[in-house]
Order: structure tokens, then C-alpha cells, then sequence
């Protein structure tokens, strides 16, 4: 007999809506008692047509909760010098609260040393290294967006994970590595037995196949298969690749790493790809920013 399995989606739209209206509330409240609102900073480098894409979607979620926001454009050619000088003019902008430099940056340009500048007070994506040590230690801190904006998932969803067996595959340093440690740590979303996969891992699918939550941050279109998931495992795709696709206006659309349409007919939970993690993210940059507003992080 054929078997009909019925999962649920993690549905990124509605979620990512649900926080943005409560961010929204939170800014009412603070100009009712006649502050200012939150005021993020984009610094877009170039015109790569998925930054562009990507910064636009943030500056009109900060407008849609009230925020202020403010981008910074240079061509492809601006030097180092020059940006790292913008960075510093921002850091001691007090009007400004979130910094984000969108990411790729070309690469004549260290992108070490861009993410070292902005002041960790700013640093709304997560990715500096002083946030991402203390957000080991469990202290105070910027999560890193993506991460953050999948335990915001987890949570809205009402998926507990203690006690669960995590694979993460990707082990980069702002989507893999920090949500291994996140599902690991004694907290609620956590409290994960994390298994960590990369390149380097072999026969990959013995170990995803025993995951109750696979998170999949490679960057390989449609990767996971079917065979690769446990029956009933709770799968969260991060990854977002353009292919091409002359059957749409665009000539590409956009997939993530888990192959959707097979893992789906096997799995309880799964993430879309678009309208899942990528808006997910943005849902943590806009609490990252409002929390930097409040000035609820200090170092
Ligand atoms: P990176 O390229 O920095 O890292 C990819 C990771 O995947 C590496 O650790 C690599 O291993 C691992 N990997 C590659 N191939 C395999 C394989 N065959 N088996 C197991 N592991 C493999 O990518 P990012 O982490 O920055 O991004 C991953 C994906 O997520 C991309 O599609 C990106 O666009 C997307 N993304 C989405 C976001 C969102 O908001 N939804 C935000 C950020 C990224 P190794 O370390 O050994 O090279």
C-alpha cells in the first residue's frame, strides 16, 4: 500500500509577519514615549543582482516595522581604505544603531578585517568575532541573523528539540558552525546532541539518515534526497542558489539544498526555499537592530 505522510510546513512568511508585527508594536511604544525609532545601515559594494536583492528586501522590512534605514552604495571598485573609513564614520554615528556590509565583497577587499571594524554594538549580523565568542559562552550577544532566524522557526513552530539529534551539514562561520553551537547549548531551541558535517564528512547520508532535525547550509542545489532523511525528521533548508530557468521572466529561479518535492512525502517539518530561512534571517536582523536600539546588549 502506498504510503501517504502529511508534513507541515515551516512556514517563513507567516512567522517572519508574526515577529515583524510585534517589532512593529515595540517601535509604537518607544516613539510613545518620544524616542527615535531603529535605524539600520546597509553598505552595499558592487551590483551583484542577489546582494541587491537581498539589501532591498531588508531596508523595506525596516520600513514596514517602522525603522529608519539608510544605504551606503559604492561600485565595485571602491578601496578598502575608503570603506573601511564609511564603516568607522557609522560606528560613531550615534543616530545609527545596526550596521550590516552586505556580503560577497570583491575580492581585493578582506572581509575579515571589514567585519573586525564595525563595533560589535552595531554589529546587527552577528558576525563579529567578539559577538560570536560570547554567543558560545552563552553570554550576551548578537546572534548571527540566519541561526538566530532559524531558532525563531523552531520556536514559533513549537518544535521542542531537547534531547534530539542534530546534523547540521555546512560548517561556515556565519550559517553552519554558530547553529551547531546554538542547537547544542543548554537552552530552549538546544539542548541538541550535534553531529557537524562538512566536505570532508564520509558517507554523509549514514548520518543524515539519523537526524531528528537536519539543518542543510552547503550551497548545493537539491542535494538532500529522499534517502539521505529519516522518516518523521524536522528538515530546515538554508540554502539559496539562483539556477537557470528560461521558463520564468527572470531566466532563473531560485532552489535550496534539499531536494523539496522527494524529502517532503518523508519528513514531519520542512522549510521552503523561497519563503522560509531567507526571510527568517531578516526576522533576525530586525530583533538584532531593535535589541541594539534598546541598547540591551553591552560589552
Ligand atoms: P559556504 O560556501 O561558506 O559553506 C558551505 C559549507 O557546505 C562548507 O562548510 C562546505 O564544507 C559544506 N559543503 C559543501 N559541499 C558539501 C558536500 N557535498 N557535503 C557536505 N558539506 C558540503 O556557504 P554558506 O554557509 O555561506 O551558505 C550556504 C548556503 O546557504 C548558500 O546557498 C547560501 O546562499 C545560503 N545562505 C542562505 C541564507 C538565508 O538567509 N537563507 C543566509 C546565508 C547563506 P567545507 O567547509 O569542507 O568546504
Amino acid at each position: 500500500m502506498e504510503k501517504t505522510t502529511s508534513y507541515q510546513l515551516l512556514d517563513g512568511k507567516t512567522i517572519s509577519a508574526s515577529i515583524r508585527k510585534d517589532i512593529a508594536a515595540e517601535v509604537e511604544q518607544l516613539r510613545s514615549e518620544s524616542k527615535r525609532a531603529p535605524h539600520l545601515c546597509a553598505i552595499l559594494v558592487g551590483n551583484d543582482g542577489a546582494s541587491e536583492t537581498y539589501v532591498a528586501s531588508k531596508i523595506r522590512n525596516c520600513k514596514e516595522v517602522g525603522f529608519e534605514s539608510s544605504l551606503v552604495r559604492y561600485p565595485e571598485s571602491v578601496t578598502e581604505t575608503e570603506l573601511l573609513e564609511k564603516i568607522r564614520e557609522i560606528n560613531s554615528d550615534t543616530s545609527i544603531d545596526g550596521l550590516l556590509v552586505q556580503l560577497p565583497l570583491p575580492k581585493h577587499i578582506d572581509v575579515q578585517l571589514v567585519t573586525e571594524t564595525i563595533r560589535p554594538e552595531k554589529d546587527v549580523d552577528g558576525f563579529h568575532p567578539l559577538n560570536q565568542g560570547r554567543m558560545v559562552q552563552n553570554l550576551p550577544c548578537y546572534l548571527p541573523a540566519t541561526p538566530y532566524g532559524i531558532l525563531l522557526m523552531l520556536e514559533h513552530a513549537g518544535l521542542s528539540t531537547s534531547g534530539k539529534h542534530c546534523v547540521v551539514v555546512g560548517r561556515s562561520n556565519i550559517v553552519g558552525l554558530p547553529m551547531s553551537i546554538l542547537m547544542a547549548r543548554n537552552s530552549e531551541p538546544g539542548n541538541c546532541t550535534v553531529t557537524l558535517c562538512h566536505s570532508r564528512t564520509t558517507d554523509l547520508s549514514s548520518i543524515t539518515r539519523t537526524a531528528d532535525i537536519l539543518i542543510a547550509a552547503i550551497g548545493k542545489p537539491e542535494y538532500i534526497k529522499a534517502n539521505m532523511v529519516k522518516e518523521g525528521a524536522v528538515v530546515i533548508d538554508v540554502g539559496i542558489i539562483r539556477i537557470e530557468d528560461a521558463s520564468t521572466k527572470s531566466g532563473y529561479r531560485l532552489t535550496g539544498d534539499v531536494d523539496f518535492k522527494e524529502v517532503a512525502t518523508k519528513c514531519s517539518h520542512i522549510s521552503p526555499v523561497p519563503g522560509g530561512v531567507g526571510l527568517m534571517t531578516i526576522a533576525g536582523l530586525l530583533k538584532n537592530t531593535l535589541r541594539a536600539a534598546k541598547g540591551e546588549v553591552r560589552f
